[in-house]
This record gives structure tokens, sequence and C-alpha cells, in this order.
């Protein structure tokens, strides 16, 4: 198989019949503009992108070209980089997110919440033309500023180096303290005392450990965080957010919630894999409004694909160079991924994730105390539990997403995934009877040999 991945011609005339599509900031790009940037411009801007393999930051194109909504998210992932540009030029306002919050707060006050993965692919997107070689160089480079600005002992995902170093105009740095990530702390400490802690406010959501949206005081704790949190970013933008707005975004964002998990509902029992893993995870979490800093496009895409995913489950239609009876693989870990061409390649398919699929998958309460309902369902999120919760989570989705097997992987300097990865697999091996595997990975870059081949074995032995 070709690794250079081109549109053929063939597919242009059922694309141009699909939808518009609708942008936050009011423009409306035709299926004809999309087609001609991913045929002409965007091979020129980012050559790396076209290649089978890895996705970086999100960026690598699909190869199921019948697939419009996969197209469209693939035309916002090469966009956001120009798009966060023209929106800060313009007055627009970028949050640093991270913590696995849902993003309900931030689009409500009128900012675009940014994590890490995205924080990444707006500044290593303002290089334009690199080559796979160039683009993974690229990231060492980052990373060694990272280990300057911040700690070496940090798993340097965050990209708070193009924020100390002012490569990108974000305004806020607020994650949440979540239990998941050991990141954020080293991240905050060195921006408390980085060169750019006057210029950039900085934010962080005390986020109480363990069972506690059972306590009242723990839910209203965390609520008077939010509402600080809220107040904050209009402190910057200058706007008076009310209860109303946040109350309407919560409804917009469970709106995209159910269609997420309708979706992933109908892909998990479709007789074949109606999509590829890579679009499968990019269309399961465009629940959560926030992979391409524009949620009324990610809400377009996000019902097209529904309609796309469910026809093709009604009439049997497996996504192409997936194998015949693919091994269903679901993987756990925080932002990682694997390759999912080369995975497909042999024979495998990931079904199912838990990091973003977290949030997407629970609703936050619509009447009331929109601040309370939003703090209920964050401290309820279920990869922020202790392992034991957390694992029955994790059972009940690899159950639904009816998994031949798990892979835990994580990240070198991701504390706490490190820490519960064996303890989880041992929970699920032991109530499914699956095969479980731990990798640790490097987040530089694209994937060691030895990983594939390790995941190659995985692959045959679920067999
Ligand atoms: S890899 Fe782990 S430590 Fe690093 S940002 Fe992600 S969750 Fe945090």
């Amino acid at each position: 198989m070709e690794s250079r991945i081109t549109y053929p011609e063939e597919y242009k005339a059922e694309f141009l019949k699909s939808r518009d599509l609708h942008l936050s900031n009011g423009r409306v790009v035709s299926p004809e503009e999309i087609w001609d940037f991913l045929t002409r411009e965007a091979p020129e801007k980012y050559p790396f992108a076209f290649e089978r393999q890895k996705a970086f930051f999100g960026m690598t194109v699909s190869d199921d070209f019948g697939l419009p909504a996969a197209l469209k998210s693939n035309y916002l992932a090469l966009t956001l980089s120009d798009r966060m540009e023209e929106l800060v030029k313009n007055g627009g306002h970028v949050a640093y997110v991270q913590g696995g919050q849902a993003v309900d707060p931030y689009t409500a006050a009128g900012f675009v919440g940014l994590r890490p993965a995205l924080i990444g692919a707006w500044a290593r997107g303002k290089i334009k033309g690199k080559t796979t070689t160039q683009e993974e160089l690229g990231r060492k480079e980052d990373k060694e500023r990272g280990y300057k600005n911040i700690s070496f002992e940090a798993c340097q995902t965050a990209g708070y180096e193009h924020i100390q170093e002012g490569d990108l105009q974000v305004d806020f740095v607020a994650p949440y303290s979540a239990l998941r990530c050991s990141d954020i702390s080293y991240g905050l400490e060195a921006h408390r005392h980085g060169r750019r802690v006057n210029e950039v406010s900085l934010f962080l959501g005390d986020y109480p450990m363990r069972r506690q949206a059972e306590k009242t005081w723990a839910v209203d704790y965390f609520a008077a965080n939010l509402r600080k949190l809220v107040k904050e970013m209009d402190r910057i933008s200058g706007r008076n957010t009310t209860e109303e707005d946040l109350r309407n975004t919560i409804k917009m964002h469970n709106k995209a919630r159910r269609i997420s998990m309708e979706l992933a509902d109908i892909w998990w029992n479709a007789p074949e894999p109606p999509s590829n893993g890579m679009d499968r995870s990019d269309l399961f979490i465009l629940g959560n409004l926030e992979v391409h800093g524009d949620p009324v496009a990610d809400m377009d895409i996000l019902t097209e694909a529904l309609e796309s995913v469910r026809y093709r489950a009604q009439n049997h239609i497996r996504s192409p160079y997936i194998a015949e009876n693919a091994k269903r693989l679901f993987v756990c870990g925080s932002c990682i991924t694997l390759d999912n061409y080369r995975t497909e390649d042999r024979g495998g398919i990931v079904v199912g994730t838990d990091n973003a699929w977290s949030h997407a998958s629970l609703l936050v309460e619509e009447e009331g105390d929109p601040y309370y309902n939003l703090a209920k369902a964050t401290l309820s999120y279920p990869y922020e539990q202790g392992i034991k919760e957390r694992a029955a989570w994790t059972i009940d989705q690899v159950k639904k997403s009816r998994a031949d097997g798990l892979l835990f992987l994580y990240n070198w300097g991701c504390n706490t995934q490190s820490a519960v990865a064996r303890a989880i697999c041992d929970e699920v091996k032991a109530k499914t009877g699956l095969p479980t595997i731990v990798l640790e990975n490097e987040l530089i870059g694209l994937t060691p040999e030895q990983q594939h081949n390790r995941v190659a074995a995985f692959i045959e032995m679920v067999g």
C-alpha cells in the first residue's frame, strides 16, 4: 500500500453533495472549498500529514475517502493553526485547558479552550512545508525547550514552552488539578516563576480527589472554583457571563454528548467496523466540542458523522483497509495513541479509548444552578476516580465496545497513569478474562519499532 495519501478523484462528486460546514465566526465553508484545500493547499502546507502514520497532533489525514465527516474533521485539524492566529488577531481569547474537564465554562465565557495537543498543533502548524522528518525534529526541539522551561522530569506534552516563550497568544493558563495528570503541577510552577507570568493569567481549578461528587461540601467547593474561573475570564475579556449563558452552553454540550453516545453505540454494535480507528476516535470525541477550537463546526460534523455511521452499520459496510474479523482493541491512557494505520495493517483496530471519552459520555444536569451541576458532573468523571471505580467503568466500556483485548499505554513522565496502569489492567483481566498489556511510550515523535512489534504480537495473541 502507498504510504502517501492522495484523494482519488472518483470520491469528489459524492463529497461535493455533502453539507456545508459552519464555523463559529459565521463563515460557511462549502464541500468544494474543503476538497480543494485537502487536495491542493494542505499537501503543500503540511506534507507530513499525508503519510500513513501515527497522527501528529491529530493532523494525519484519513484514507477513508467515502466518509465526509472524516474529511471535514481533517480540514479543521489542518486549518486549526491558521484559524487560531486569525481568532486572536481579531480579539478572540484562548485559554489553556488541562485536566480532563469538559470545556463548557470556557465556551460559555466566550473563550476557546485548547488542550495540550491542540496548543502543540497550533504552534507546530505555524511552520509550513515540513516533511515527516522535519516535523519529528521540530517536535524534539520543542521538547528540549520544554525541558529547560519546565522540568526534565515532566512528560512534556503540555506545550507550556510555547506559552512561556510567547510563540502563541494564549490569554489564560487555566487547568484543573485532576487526578489524571502529574504534568499540571510542573507546568503551573514553571509558569508562576516564568517570564510571562505578568502577561498570561493563571488559574487552578482545585479539584477535590476521590469520590467527592457524593459530598455536598465538595461539590459546593468546586462550584465556587468554577465561578472564579468564569469571573477571571470575564475580567480578561470584559464580558459578563451569566448563569443563563452557562446553562445554555451546557445544553448545547449535552446535545453533542448525546449524539456522541448514540454514535458510539451504533459503531460498537455494527456488524463491521464502519470507520477506521483514527476516524472513530476523532468522531467519538467530537462530542466534547473542543477538538478543533470551534464548537459550531464540531457539532456540524458530529451530526453528519452520525448519519454516515448509521448508514454504514445498517448496510454492513466495513471501512476500507480494515481486515475481516479485525481484532478489536481497547486502549487506555492519557495523551497517547497507537499508530492506527500500522495497527490496522497488522489486522487490528482500536475500537475504544478511555481518556477524552470519559467526559464525552457523561451528561450535565440542565436544571438548577449550572455551576453546581457542572461541578458535580466534573467530580464524577470516571477517568478521574480511584482505581476500582475507574476500572469498573473501563470494564463496562470494554464490554460495550466488544473489545478482544486491552492495551494500557502511558508516556514517560506521566506519573499517575504509570502508577495505575497495571492495577487497572489486572482488574479488567480478572473481570473479563481478556488479555491486557502495559506499554511505556516516549511522547516525542513517531512510535518506535519495538512498540509496533509488541502491538503486532499482542494482536496475534488476542486472536
Ligand atoms: S501524559 Fe500524563 S502527565 Fe503528561 S499531560 Fe498527559 S496526563 Fe498529564
